[in-house]
Order: C-alpha cells, then structure tokens, then sequence
C-alpha cells in the first residue's frame, strides 16, 4: 500500500468519527466519550471498551447547548455539549468528563444535567498539586472511581494486569506518534500540514492497537524516503486543537510546513509515558504528574517561564522558522499564557504571529492573510 493510500485511510477515520462509533457498536463494542484533557484512557481499554475522543466539532453549529452554556465557554466544550444533545452520541456508553479548565468545572455538571441518565457521566477532578504524595492519592481515589464506574459499565471488573497490559498498548500507541511527528518534520512534502493532522486525529477514534499498527507501518515506509529539501518555510503550531482542513489548506497554499508542535490535541497529549510495571495506579497517577510544559497544568516554577523557554527550543531544534499560534476564543489558560510564550519567543528573535481561531469559524479569509504575510517575512 501506498504511503498517500496509508495516510488516506488515516484521513477517512479522522473526518468520520461517527462510522467508526456505528462501526464499534455494530461489533457489540461497548464505547466511552472521553472528554479533554488527561483522562487515563488506558482503564477505558483496560475495561475492554472503545474510548472515543470528544474534542468538539467543526461542522456543527451550537445551538442547543446555548440553552446551558454562557456565551463565553469556549467552542469546544460547547460543541461537546452539542453533539451529547443532538443524538450525535447517543450510541456512547458513558462519557468522561474531566475538569482541568474553568470551563470545564462548571460545563461537567451542564453534562450531567443536559444528558440526565441517558448516558452516564464520569466525573474527573485532576489535582492541582500533583507532585507531593497526597497529590498522587488524590489522583489515585480518582482514578480508581473512574476505574470503578467503567467496571459498572462494562459488566465485569478488571484487574491490575488488564491496566498493566493497556499502559503497554498505550506506550507503544504515544512512541508511534512521536516517531511520527519526527518522520513528518523530516518528509514534510509528503506529510502535508493536513495530512499530518489527520494521522494524528484518528488516533481519538481508533482502538490504540490498531491504530499503532497502521502508524507503526507508515513509519516504516516514511523511513524508506530520502529527508526532504524543503525549499518552503517551517513552523511550529501552538495551541488547543489545530485540525480544521481549512485552516490547515492555507498552509499548504503558502508552502508551510509543521516542523513540530506544540498544541493540546497533538503532541502535548502523548509526551509522557506510564510504568509497565509496580502499581499500575500509581503508574497512572505518576503520569499525569509527569506532564510538564503545559499550559493546562499547574507549575510550581513558573515565574521561570520555563515552558516559554521549552516551546522556543522546540523552533530552534526542530528547524522552523516561526510559531504560529492558534488561540481559542475564550480560552482563558492559552490566554493567561500568551504573553509568557511571546517573552521566550522573542527573547530568542523567533517570529510568531497569534491568530483568534474557534470551531464556529466559516471565514478564513484573515486567517489566509496573515498566514501568507507571515509565510512572507519568514
Ligand atoms: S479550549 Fe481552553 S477553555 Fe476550552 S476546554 Fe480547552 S482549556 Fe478549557
């Protein structure tokens, strides 16, 4: 098979999410919307059910969720709520719903209540400290609250082997990726800006097994290309979510090419591996308080800025000329963080440009503009 044939296949599952849930409940799979960010998905697969990512949607339009939602939450969530309304999910056998943000604290009971007992909710509060002891037993209760109400779900308990061998698939599923993300720096003429993201993506609507297998393959056959001379400009792309084919097309119109990233949807979700081995709880718990350099999670260093340090080293080693921000509307962490990031940035004279984006845009008519006036000063 083709490498375009592989990444097509990618591509379909990525913009089809809704075949591939009819397609798991077709095979008598039971599936678990998993909201973002950091639910240990690994006890979803561990329960021998079918996580589903739950980030949204660019071909909705809000309109039931208004009737729960404040103008000002974010798309995202909105559009999560929507899709839980208008009968998009109504195949799903529970949801997830972590809290990491201010808006998804409230907009985790707007869940609950807009979805009643049609579906049932599992409820995540991360802790904020999540280093010391108690953080990770605070982690671990919630976990394995998690863990109890999957088991309520799929019928039956799993074991700590059923975790030990998830966190396996898991690990293999996130050194795939990340191999990935290398191999399309380095073929960027073949991995296009869209392509790239459409690999990725479909990791959120695939069983992790399968869904490394097929990478593990493209992988293979990227290694076999001679690197490409890309005579375009390289960015890296910050951010929530950076998937919309539309935004993604103006890159490839103006010869941009994703060097690496730096956004919540990609590469910040699979940095960090668990323990195979021990407590596979606690390996869980360490995980998560192993995350660093995210703007989402509590950093008891930050007057260092050393994620604005962390995201500038990632242009310079990745061979990018710029960042290309994409902020979600009201999206008070990225927000908050802004001014951090521009302050490495330009300490390291790397250009960057910010860009409003969210999941109800239709026009990327000033979107189009900047992107190609940046492509231009790079
Ligand atoms: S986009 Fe921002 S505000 Fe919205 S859910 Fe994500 S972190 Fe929270």
């Amino acid at each position: 098979m083709s490498i375009e044939t592989m990444m097509k296949e990618f591509q379909a599952i990525a913009y089809n999410p809704n075949k591939q849930l009819a397609d798991f409940k077709a095979q008598g799979k039971k599936v678990i919307g998993v909201l973002p960010y950091y639910a240990p998905e690994e006890l979803v697969y561990a329960a021998g059910m079918v996580p589903m990512g739950m980030w949204g949607s660019n071909n909705k339009t809000i309109s039931r969720a208004k009737e729960y939602c404040a103008t000002f939450y974010c798309t995202i969530a909105q559009l999560a709520l929507e899709m839980l309304l208008d009968g998009t999910m109504d195949q799903l056998d529970g949801v997830i719903t972590p809290t990491i943000c201010d808006t998804l604290r409230p907009m985790s009971q707007n869940f609950r209540v807009a979805i009643g007992d049609k579906i049932p909710t599992i409820f995540l509060a991360h802790p904020q400290n999540r280093f010391a002891s108690w953080g990770l037993q605070f982690c671990i209760d919630q976990y394995t609250n998690v863990r109890k109400m999957l088991d309520q779900i799929s019928g039956h308990e799993m074991t700590d082997e059923d975790i030990r061998n998830a966190i396996k698939v898991y690990n293999a599923s996130r050194a795939a990726r990340r191999e990935f993300v290398k191999l399309a720096n380095d073929h960027c003429d073949v991995v296009t800006p869209t392509l790239r993201s459409a690999v990725l993506k479909a990791s959120y609507f695939m069983l992790k097994d399968e869904y490394t297998a097929k990478l593990v393959a493209l992988n293979e056959e990227l290694k076999k290309l001679p690197v490409c001379d890309w005579k375009g400009v390289k960015v890296v792309t910050s951010g929530i979510i950076v998937d919309n084919p539309k935004l993604l097309a103006i890159f490839e119109e103006n010869n941009i090419a994703i060097a690496a990233d730096d956004v919540a949807h990609e590469s910040r979700s699979f940095r960090v591996d668990a323990a195979e081995d021990g407590d596979p709880m606690m390996a869980l718990a360490k995980q998560f308080a192993d995350v660093d350099y995210e703007v989402l999670l509590y950093d008891p260093k930050s007057s260092e800025n050393r994620r604005g340090e962390f995201v500038a080293n990632m242009v310079k080693e990745s061979g990018a000329q710029g960042l290309i921000l994409f902020m979600q509307q009201f999206c008070d962490p990225e927000e908050m963080e802004y001014p951090y990031l521009k302050k490495a940035l330009d300490a390291e004279g790397i250009p960057h440009i910010k860009l409003g984006v969210d999941q109800q845009m239709r026009d990327f008519g000033q979107a189009s503009t900047a992107i190609q006036a940046f492509a231009d000063v790079l």
